[in-house]
C-alpha cells in the first residue's frame, strides 16, 4: 500500500458519506490502505466513550485521517469528538478551502477562496468565570472600573507562538499550492494588544516568504464586506479562531453551502479531513445526502498525501458531475423535490464513472 490512513465513518449520514467517498478515492487507482475506526454515538452505548484511544492511536500512527461527521448531543451528554480531536492531537490549523463549481446554485461564481483558521487559542481558549466568581471579581479589580460587578467574563488569549505558528501554515500552504496572497484578518484598532500581537507576528511571518506570496491586512469588518461585494479580488485568508469560525461559515455561504465545503484540521505533523456539515441526523440511512463535500475533503487528502494527479483527476470529476447537474442529489437541483435527484451511491458511481 503507498499510504494508510484512518478512516472514521462517524454517526448520522457519516457512515454513508465515507463509503461513497473511499469508493470515489480508490476509483483514481491510488493505493490506501484504510484503517476503519468507529467513533461516535454507537461508540459511546458500547465503550462508554465517544473517542477511544484506539482511535487517537490509529491516527497518530498513520498522520492521517478522513472522517464523517459525528453528532454532539445538545445541552447533556458528551462533550464534542470534533473539538476532543482537535485538542488531544493539537490539529491547530483549520483549512476551508471555498470555490465555486459551475452547476452550485450561489449567488456567487467567481470565488476561490481558502480559510485558515486558528484552532486552539482566542475566546475558544474555554477561559471562562461565572459572574459574582471569585475568579471574575478579582479580574474585576484588575480591570479598574472598566468591567461591571456582574459580569460573566471570557480571556481571549493570542499568543505570539500560536499566531506565527498559523500564519506561518498560511503562507506555507499558499507557497505549495501556487496561491498569490495571504491576508490577515483581525481588528486591532479595537483590540489593540491581542489582535496588534497577531498582526505584528503576521508581518514578521510575511517577511520571510516576501517576493515569494503577497501580503495584505483587513478589519474583520471591513473583510465581511469586502467578501460579500468583491470575493474574486482575495485569495488565502488568515485570522484567530472567533473571526475564522463566522468568516469560514460566510465563505461557505458564498460558494453554495454546506453539502460543497471540505475542510481539514491540520497539526505539525497530522492531518484530519473532513466535511465542514454535520450529520444531519433526520437523513440517516436514507441514501439521500450530498457526498460532495466529504469527498472534496479526500481531494484535499490526496494532496496532503502528494497524489496531486489523482487529486485533480478527481476534483474534476466532481466538478463535471456538478456542471451537467443530472445525477446530483436533492440539495443541488433547482426544485429540492425534483424526482430525477439521485442518491449519494448514485452521485458518487457517476463521479467514477467520470473519471
Ligand atoms: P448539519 O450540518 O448536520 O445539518 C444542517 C442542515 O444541512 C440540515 O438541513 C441537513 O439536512 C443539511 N445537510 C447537512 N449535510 C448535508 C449534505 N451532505 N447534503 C445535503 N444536506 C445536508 O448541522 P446540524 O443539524 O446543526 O447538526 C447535526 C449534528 O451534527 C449535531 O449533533 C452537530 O453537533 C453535529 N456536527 C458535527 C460536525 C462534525 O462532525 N464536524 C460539524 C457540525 C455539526
Amino acid at each position: 500500500m503507498a499510504h494508510t490512513v484512518t478512516l472514521i465513518p462517524g454517526d448520522g449520514v457519516g457512515p454513508e458519506l465515507a463509503e461513497a467517498t473511499r469508493g470515489v478515492i480508490d476509483a483514481t487507482g491510488v493505493k490506501i490502505g484504510w484503517e476503519v475506526q468507529d467513533a461516535g454515538l454507537a461508540v459511546m452505548e458500547k465503550e462508554g466513550t465517544p473517542l477511544p484511544d484506539r482511535v487517537l492511536d490509529s491516527i497518530r500512527r498513520n498522520k492521517v485521517a478522513i472522517k464523517g461527521p459525528i453528532t454532539t448531543p445538545r445541552g447533556g451528554g458528551f462533550r464534542s469528538v470534533n473539538v476532543a480531536l482537535r485538542k488531544a492531537l493539537d490539529l491547530y490549523a483549520c483549512l476551508r478551502p471555498c470555490k465555486h463549481y459551475t452547476g452550485v446554485r450561489s449567488r456567487f461564481e467567481d470565488v476561490d477562496l481558502v480559510v485558515v483558521r486558528e484552532n486552539t487559542e482566542d475566546l475558544y481558549a474555554g477561559v471562562e468565570f461565572e459572574e459574582n466568581s471569585p475568579e471574575a471579581r478579582e479580574i474585576v479589580k484588575l480591570a479598574g472600573g472598566r468591567i461591571r460587578d456582574d459580569a460573566a467574563i471570557s480571556i481571549k488569549p493570542i499568543s505570539a507562538f500560536a499566531s506565527d505558528r498559523i500564519v506561518d501554515f498560511a503562507f506555507r500552504y499558499a507557497k505549495d499550492n501556487g496561491r498569490r496572497k495571504v491576508t490577515a484578518v483581525a481588528k486591532d484598532n479595537i483590540m489593540k494588544v491581542t489582535d496588534g500581537l497577531f498582526y505584528r507576528t503576521a508581518r514578521d511571518v510575511a517577511k520571510r516568504y516576501e517576493g515569494q506570496v503577497e501580503y495584505d491586512e483587513w478589519l474583520v469588518d471591513a473583510m465581511c464586506m469586502q467578501l460579500v461585494q468583491k470575493p474574486e479580488l482575495y485569495d488565502v485568508l488568515v485570522m484567530p479562531n472567533l473571526y475564522g469560525d463566522i468568516l469560514s461559515d460566510l465563505c461557505a455561504g458564498l460558494i453554495g453551502g454546506l453539502g460543497v465545503a471540505p475542510g481539514a484540521n491540520i497539526g505539525t505533523d497530522i492531518a484530519v479531513f473532513e466535511a465542514i456539515h454535520g450529520s444531519a441526523p433526520k437523513y440517516t440511512g436514507l441514501n439521500k445526502v450530498n457526498p460532495t463535500a466529504l469527498i472534496l475533503s479526500g481531494v484535499l487528502m490526496l494532496r496532503h498525501l502528494g497524489e496531486r494527479e489523482a487529486a485533480d483527476r478527481l476534483e474534476n470529476a466532481v466538478a463535471a458531475v456538478i456542471a451537467e447537474g443530472k445525477d446530483v442529489t436533492y440539495d443541488m437541483k433547482p426544485n429540492r423535490n425534483d424526482p430525477t435527484a439521485v442518491g449519494t451511491k448514485e452521485m458518487a458511481a457517476a463521479i467514477i464513472a467520470k473519471m
